[in-house]
């Protein structure tokens, strides 16, 4: 697939219309996303979906005629969603926990279960505190990812609830909000890495990759880094736990992101000497922007499926980024098949350092 194919929105028919898809966007042929699309009901008037994905559900409760707003961290998602749903409903970028109090009479959200328990309780407390008195909420989500934990919890912060269809391990549940909800804990959270005697701390938010802790794959990555990198491009940076690093050395830093929890985690670490951008792979650089040094510790998981859809997309973002002469560093877990990605474009490609992990250097010739 070339970078211009990955860009592009393509019209998928769903039922009762059609919606914009893309590659490395999340929720259509998704079976939870389409069993809770099936059962959903209509309730008061106003909506909010606080997964949306491509907007399954959130065009299945357009079609109820509710007036609807999808909050999305997602940048490849959101584009799919401007362009899907444009004026006909609010389409917002924000965590799904900062909702507006008592707001809406009915939330529909698939449990993101993929994205840890604290990033799901949260999202669950955030749709409860949406919820006007006597409002709905319509979860849905795999008993073999914690279906039957997100249930009950969502029990105790909000009141009643039934289990409203099942297929497979999936299950729908609607619960109607009885309880007043409480505030929203303290969601920033931090540690120390020691990176060659300098002792950096990493603030994240829920949900980011690898908060807590300094990936294994990133840190050997880091170990095989130039002295000088020049202007350094950091594709997919999470919370910015490459980047923080090298900000001593680069002449430059910026750092592309899709997921807003983990854009709002960088701008933190990094402050005002870096760029850090919400972006779907390089969307948000502009044609000529042009880097000496391209790192990256690529996604495979998007939705809990293993797509190398996106990775891929790195490796075409990182060659049209470089320089002439410029070099891309990538790190992934050793059974991940980039190597002939790498040489289809690529001059030269070379294995730095193997262990769990294997790092690679592209080099632009
Ligand atoms: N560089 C960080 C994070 C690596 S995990 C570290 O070393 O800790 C891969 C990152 O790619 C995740 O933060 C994920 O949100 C991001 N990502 C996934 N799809 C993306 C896309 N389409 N565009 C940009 N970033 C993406």
């Amino acid at each position: 697939m070339t970078l211009e194919e990955y860009h592009t929105l393509r019209q998928t028919p769903v039922p009762g219309g059609h919606l914009y898809t893309k590659p490395g966007a999340r929720g259509l042929a998704d079976p939870a996303y389409e069993l809770l699309a099936r059962y959903l009901e209509p309730h008061g008037e106003d909506a909010l979906d606080l997964n949306p994905g491509v907007g399954l559900v959130t065009h299945a409760l357009h079609r109820l005629g509710l007036a609807v707003q999808a909050i999305e961290t997602s940048r490849a998602s959101l584009r799919c969603l401007e362009a899907s749903f444009g004026n006909l409903l609010r389409v917002t970028r924000g965590l799904p926990w900062e909702t507006e109090p008592a707001s809406v009479d009915l939330v529909a959200m698939v449990l993101p279960a993929n994205r840890g328990t604290q990033y799901v309780e949260l999202s669950l407390l955030g749709a409860a505190r949406a919820l006007r008195p006597g409002g709905r909420l319509w979860i849905a989500g795999s008993k073999d990812k914690g279906f039957e934990h997100y249930f009950k919890r969502a029990q105790e912060l909000l009141g009643f609830g039934l289990l409203a269809g099942r297929a497979g391990p999936l299950r729908v549940a609607v619960l109607e909000k009885e309880k007043p909800t409480g505030e929203l804990p303290e969601v920033w959270q931090s540690f120390v890495w020691n990176f060659r005697g300098e002792t950096l701390r990493f603030a994240y938010l829920p949900g980011v990759f690898s908060g807590g802790h300094i990936d294994p794959g990133s840190a050997l990555l880091l170990q095989e880094l130039p002295a000088a990198p020049g202007h350094v491009l950091d594709i997919g940076g999470g919370y910015g736990a490459l980047s923080r690093p090298l900000q001593a050395r680069a002449q430059s830093l910026t750092l592309l992101e899709d997921d807003w929890p983990s854009v709002l985690s960088a701008r933190r670490n990094l402050g005002e000497g870096a760029v850090v951008l919400h972006s779907d792979v390089d969307e948000a650089l502009t044609p000529s922007h042009t880097f000496t040094t391209i790192i990256a510790n690529p996604p495979f998981h998007v939705g809990g499926l293993v797509v190398l859809e996106t990775a891929a997309a790195f490796v075409e973002a990182a060659y049209a980024r470089l320089e002439r002469g410029g070099n891309f560093y990538l790190v992934a877990n050793r059974f991940l098949p980039y190597e002939p990605l790498l040489e289809a474009r690529f001059a030269t490609v070379r294995t730095l350092a193997v262990d769990s992990h294997k790092v690679l250097l592209a080099h632009k010739g």
